[in-house]
């Protein structure tokens, strides 16, 4: 129970990976802040079970981050996790997603950071945690917005790292491979369109096919990263960009 005392804010964390670290989070006693959509009966459900509070701002307006921060108060750990996929070849990707994954995936977690930031200073500690991607160190054809938000996200934390090492604030990305959760399932109709190919064949020659392990990535397995990354042991983790893809990135 190494958290105690400390507030994390999860942001997209009704859900898949969020969820996951919100709960692995709580199970070390951090005070935890839900954000994201979903259900309002299964939300009340999650909050129950984490004694956590929750915050529905929508992360895609600046407006919306700014309204999550004053509600939070004070995080010590923040953890920019919330994100969306869009997959169309790029001549043909709308305008508006590109905006909104932009917005999402990667202005997001500048606007969380510079609000958070205040208080990790006055307290002399903090952690910054970003939920980056595979796609922060490499690409796929068909999805610009991701790949270049992604690509981002892991510039924004070494800067971060930079600027924060000496008040005992660490940054760090996480970067998954395919991990099984609704934001992999979502993209499979588009990506069957978009290559002309069947369900089958996106699971088996585009998903799996990237991870030498043939095996998606575990929830568990990004949470206990998370967890480790706020210990004392990990102070000295800082702007790293952390694979955790089966080898996917190490071709
Ligand atoms: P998910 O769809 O299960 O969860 C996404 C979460 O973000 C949900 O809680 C959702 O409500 C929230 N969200 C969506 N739009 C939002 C908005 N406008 N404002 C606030 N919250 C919003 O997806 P996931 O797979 O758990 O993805 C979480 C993060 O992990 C994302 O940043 C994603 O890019 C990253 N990631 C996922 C995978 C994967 O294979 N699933 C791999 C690498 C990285």
């Amino acid at each position: 129970m190494f958290l105690q005392g400390k507030r994390a804010l999860v942001t997209g964390s009704t859900s898949g990976i969020g969820l996951g670290i919100a709960r692995a989070l709580h199970s070390e006693g951090a005070e935890v802040v839900l954000n994201g959509f979903g259900d309002e009966a299964e939300i009340a459900k999650l909050c129950e079970e984490l004694g956590a509070t929750h915050i529905g701002a929508d992360l895609a307006s600046v407006a919306g981050v700014e309204e999550l921060m004053a509600k939070a108060g004070a995080v010590d750990v923040l953890v920019n996790n919330a994100g969306m996929q869009h997959v169309a070849p790029v001549e043909e990707f709308p305008p508006e997603k590109w905006e909104m994954i932009i917005a999402l995936n990667l202005s997001s977690a500048f606007h969380t950071a510079r609000l958070a930031v205040p208080h990790m200073k006055q307290a002399g500690w903090g952690r910054i945690i970003n939920t980056a991607s595979a796609h922060s160190l490499t690409a796929s054809p068909f999805k610009s917005a991701y790949v270049a938000a992604k690509h981002g996200m892991a510039g924004l934390t070494k800067t971060l790292a930079l600027e924060l090492a000496e008040h005992n604030i660490t940054a760090n990305c996480i970067s998954p491979g395919y991990v099984w959760t609704p934001l992999v399932e979502n993209q499979i109709p588009d990506t069957m369109a978009a290559r002309n190919m069947t369900r089958e064949q996106v699971m088996n020659d585009v998903l799996l096919a990237k991870q030498p392990t043939k095996k998606f990535v575990q929830i568990e397995e990004v949470a206990a990263m998370a967890v480790f990354l706020c210990r004392d042991d990990a102070q000295n983790i800082n702007g790293a960009n952390l694979s955790i893809d089966g080898g996917w990135t190490a071709e």
